[in-house]
């Protein structure tokens, strides 16, 4: 099954399966620590990743529960919250970035769902249309290490937003880019995924995110 994390590290399950860990991972060492979910990442992607994720806010920071205010300047300093999102969300092997999650109160996300495409910025974001058609597909999120989840969404959306230029612009999508526009609004709205599942689900993710915090 495909790990369809949502701005979480599926870029490298997604694509490219021929190329299966050629040079990664030469004998693992360390038995005991199962890790799951996160195939051996090169040193070097790894240790980016880590610094990309330092700039993310996690569960428990309230601006995660907060709603972003809609954007009214379209200026370079806008552009460069854009251009420093799309490179914490490369960085950080993310598919998505939504601006609340690096403590920046506006209505910004980022995502790319393909890797080779360029990353796409959608300012003041508004779902204006879902298709009546759900699916649920597993889900991960930069602020909730560890946490993966299914969560059941509409398959198809119509997004109006602008760019970072402020020029309108109207987004069909469906399947995974559908999903991954819908968790980040739910970020701009202050919503995270733990709010999209039963209760039963969100029990055993509120342990796995004890488990994974480092103690007081
Ligand atoms: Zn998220």
């Amino acid at each position: 099954m495909a790990n369809h994390a949502t701005d979480q590290a599926s870029l490298r399950s997604e694509a490219t399966p021929e190329r299966e860990a050629p040079e990664l991972a030469p004998e693992e060492p360390e038995p005991e620590e199962p890790e799951p979910e996160e195939p051996e990442l090169d040193p070097e992607v790894a240790a980016r990743r880590a610094a990309a994720l330092a700039h993310v806010r996690k569960f428990g920071d309230p601006v995660l529960r907060t709603r972003a205010r809609p954007v009214a300047r379209f200026d370079d300093a806008l552009r460069d919250e854009v251009t420093r999102m799309g490179e914490l969300m490369t960085d950080a092997l993310g598919v998505g970035l939504a601006a609340t999650q690096v403590g920046v109160l506006n209505r910004v996300l980022v995502y790319r769902v393909q890797e080779q495409a360029r990353v796409a910025a959608l300012i003041n974001p508004e779902i204006e249309w879902v298709g009546d058609e759900q699916e649920i597909m597993e889900e991960g999120c930069l602020s909730l290490p560890a946490v993966h989840v299914d969560v059941e969404r509409p398959i198809h959306v119509r997004v109006r937003a602008a760019n970072e230029y402020g020029e309108p612009i109207m987004i069909e999508a469906s399947g995974l880019e559908a999903r991954v526009i819908q968790h980040e609004v739910d970020h701009l709205d202050g919503v995270l995924i733990l709010e999209r599942i039963s209760r039963q689900q969100r029990k055993e993710a509120m342990r796995v995110l004890r488990d994974a915090q480092p103690g007081p």
